[in-house]
């Protein structure tokens, strides 16, 4: 048992009581999650949280991570690598990914609703398990190499990381100077400095998948 105490009842007054999500559980694309099992979702997470996720909190808080030269990489404690495993063996990061990339169908508020759970319980299992869910960006947006991609980050549970801030682009994230440049087989170079990138490396998987912010080369100033 960890040090979290969760909130289940408030949680599920909001959902249900306040926002009235159970007349849209349970109908049109989220025939199959209705509320029964929305909520026995949100009451597993819930036991998960309480325990498996929140017992490496205090231990990996006083043991960080810390970048290895030798290694090129940035271990995490075995303590905390348990918690996220658990997380990742738990297999609920695959509601509201596309079915085509081994997603479950799932209305966003419960998504929302058991990230609070999670991120209560130890912050660091949440941002560590992007991947599935930076896989989905990718196989909405991408061309069909980047598609299949984003399925093989799934299968394989791939890190990932959002990569926009930079030195003198911090709040104001379009005076990024990262440069893109397209090269002659569709392929992009990209040139830049950035910083702050959070789970950046890691030795929880077998690859990052580096979501890069850059302009492309020609395009004006701002975000546009
Ligand atoms: C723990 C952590 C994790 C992060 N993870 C990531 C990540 O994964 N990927 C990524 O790309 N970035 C990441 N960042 C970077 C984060 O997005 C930037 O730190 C943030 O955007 C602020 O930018 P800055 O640090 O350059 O500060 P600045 O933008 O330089 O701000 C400095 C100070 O000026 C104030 N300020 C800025 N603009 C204004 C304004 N217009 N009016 C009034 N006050 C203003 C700010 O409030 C602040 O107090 C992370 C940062 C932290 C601390």
């Amino acid at each position: 048992m960890g040090h979290y105490k969760s909130n289940l009842r408030d949680i599920e007054f909001n959902l249900f009581e306040v926002l009235g999500r159970d007349k849209l559980y349970g109908t049109g694309p989220f025939a199959e999650m209705d509320t029964e099992t929305a909520k026995s979702i949100l009451e597993e997470l819930t036991r998960l949280s309480e325990n498996e996720l929140a017992e490496s909190f205090t231990d990996a808080d006083r043991t960080p991570p810390v970048f290895d030269p030798e290694t090129n990489t940035a271990p995490v404690p075995a303590s905390f690598k348990k918690s996220y495993q658990a997380f990742m063996d738990s297999e609920y990061w695959r509601l509201g990914l596309p079915e085509e990339i081994g997603g479950t169908t799932a209305p966003r508020s419960l998504i929302w609703a058991y990230a609070e759970l999670v991120l209560g319980a130890n912050p660091a299992v949440w941002m560590y398990s992007s991947g599935p869910a930076f896989a989905g960006i990718l196989f909405e947006e991408g061309n069909d190499v980047q598609k299949h991609i984003a399925k093989i980050a799934v299968d394989k549970q791939w890190g990932s990381t959002m990569v926009l801030t930079e030195p003198d682009a911090g709040s104001d994230v379009g005076a990024g100077r990262t440069k893109a440049v397209q090269q002659e087989d569709g392929s992009w170079h990209i040139e830049g400095v950035k910083r702050f990138i959070t789970s950046g490396e890691h030795d929880m998987s077998e690859n990052i998948l580096h979501y890069v912010l850059a302009r492309p080369e020609g395009a004006g100033p701002g975000t546009k």
